[in-house]
């Protein structure tokens, strides 16, 4: 038999209007149970406790403490009022109570399954909103809920607008899971905690294939494989998202908070194959190989995936919405003045990223900008040819001719230095992110030692990402001692 979980004292009182224990009933609880409960910040002490249960009658009543000073000066003695024993002395250790922490609980609810968003008490006591995820497929609203059996409970959750007008609304509670005619309306999927979180030292761990399967309602035969979400941190936009893509995982991070998944976990597994990823994947990994941004005819890509290129695009944003629950907006918009798809967040690829250099580019071709925001934008003037219409003068009028032109406009993609491998762990420049700010900053030109790491890096990494431009980025003049780029710079700071 394994270990009795702690929880389970939670649990067996969660439904009691009086969700509380005495020191003595903790005391006779397995050693540590109070501690990890209390470090997981589901059980608190209450140490001025003005309620007892009676102990002097078999009814466990619950009875308002009575504090008396007598005689006057005397000690300050408490009682309680018993309807057969009459007046109970209640010491004053039986007022060192513990109370279950219902916040604390919606908390460790919502860190366990990874939420996103941010939890917010909805009915003071009784209904918390937890945050986001995706469980099956589906996206779901989570909420726990205090007293779901209590007879006040249709009421107070039916009259919760909140409640009623989520979409895919998960109600996680504590104690026993009412009757389907306790809601008001369509009653959404209930779920007892006990049945899928258990406490792992000081966390409440959930058993998401076990939950997946409760929600899928033995629908399917097959064991279920719970597809994984980001906790996203309250108030994500797209733009803060990071994403990196290899042959079978990706990385999500945002406001410094990041999680790795598996390409199963993350739901791009081949159905009727299975362990190998899908050709949604595949196209996630083209966008990342070019930096977010794909052709709106879908010009490089095979044929199968240009020919349903607007399908597997839609496809594509449903997943990254399931896999990145809680932020408003397309993922994947489509830029009509540019005829493209660009991924409103920053992507990478398994090499990190490239730039898409055109032919022929060399580095004085090459501009490199410093944003106000902080990232970097790298451009190269290119030639479109396109056809012009004109008209011509041709003796006796104007002939209409169509004929080939061409234009100049730029490429440009924008990185942030966290993307490119130019930051620390707490997201700030390194060294060669440093240092390439100081030339952006100076216009090109940077004094340091011809062997400055920082500067020998930065070489690397440029050089890394244009790969199809030869030679170094920069130059090292030994008469000035200073580093020159060979690429055009500005600032906008
Ligand atoms: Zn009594």
């Amino acid at each position: 038999m394994s270990e009795p979980d702690p929880l389970a004292q939670i649990w067996a009182c969660a439904d009691a209007q009086q969700a509380r224990f005495s020191g003595a009933e903790v005391a006779a609880w397995p050693e540590g149970h109070a501690e990890m409960l209390a470090a997981a910040a589901v059980l608190r002490r209450d140490d001025n406790a003005t309620t007892v249960v009676c102990d002097a009658c078999p009814e466990g009543h619950v009875e308002d403490v009575v504090f008396i000073e007598s005689p006057p000066g005397s000690h300050i003695r408490s009682y309680i009022h018993c309807p057969e024993a009459g007046r109970v002395n209640v010491p004053m250790d039986r007022l060192k109570q513990w109370a279950v922490d219902f916040h604390g609980l919606a908390r460790a609810a919502a860190i366990g399954l990874d939420l996103a968003g941010e939890v917010e008490e909805i009915v003071r006591a009784r209904l918390w909103f937890l945050g986001k995820t995706t469980i099956g497929g589906r996206s779901r609203e989570v909420f726990l809920a205090r007293g779901a059996t209590w007879i006040d409970a249709p009421g107070l959750f039916g009259a919760c607008e909140r409640l009623s007008a989520s979409k895919g609304a998960l109600v996680l509670v504590p104690g026993e899971v009412p009757p389907q005619d306790a809601w008001t309306g369509e009653p959404p999927a209930v779920v007892a905690l006990k049945l899928v979180a258990r406490l792992e030292e000081d966390r409440l761990r959930f058993d998401r294939n076990h939950l997946e399967g409760l929600l899928a309602g033995g629908r399917r035969k097959a064991p279920i494989k719970a597809q994984e979400s980001f906790p996203t941190p309250p108030g994500t936009r797209w733009e803060e998202v990071l994403v990196w893509v290899t042959e079978s995982a990706i990385t999500v991070e945002a406001k410094r908070r990041s999680r790795d998944f598996s390409f199963q976990a993350a739901g791009f597994e081949e159905k009727r194959k299975r362990g190998v990823p899908d050709s949604i994947w595949a196209l996630l990994k083209v966008f990342a190989m070019r930096g977010g941004e794909i052709p709106f005819n879908g010009a490089g890509l095979d044929h199968k995936t240009r020919a349903n290129l607007k399908q597997y695009v839609s496809v594509l944003r449903q997943r990254l919405q399931a896999l990145i629950p809680g932020i408003d907006g397309d993922p994947v918009p489509h830029i009509k003045s540019e005829r493209c798809y660009r991924m409103a967040f920053k992507i990478a690829g398994q090499d990190g990223i490239a730039f898409p250099v055109p032919g022929g580019a060399r580095w004085p071709d090459v501009t490199i900008s410093l944003l106000r925001s902080g990232a970097i934008r790298i451009s190269v003037p290119i030639t479109e040819r396109f056809a012009a219409s004109a008209y011509v003068e041709a003796g006796d009028g104007e002939v209409h001719q169509w004929e080939a032109a061409e234009r100049v406009s730029e490429l440009a993609r924008e990185y942030d230095l966290r993307m490119l491998g130019l930051t620390d762990e707490s997201g700030r420049p390194d060294a060669k992110g440093a240092a390439l700010i100081d030339v952006l900053r100076a216009g090109g030109t940077l004094k340091r030692s011809p062997n400055d790491e920082a500067m020998l890096g930065l070489c690397g990494m440029l050089s890394k990402l244009m790969a199809a431009i030869a030679g170094s980025p920069f130059d090292f003049a030994p008469g000035s001692q200073q580093w020159v780029a060979l690429f055009q710079t500005s600032c906008e700071q």
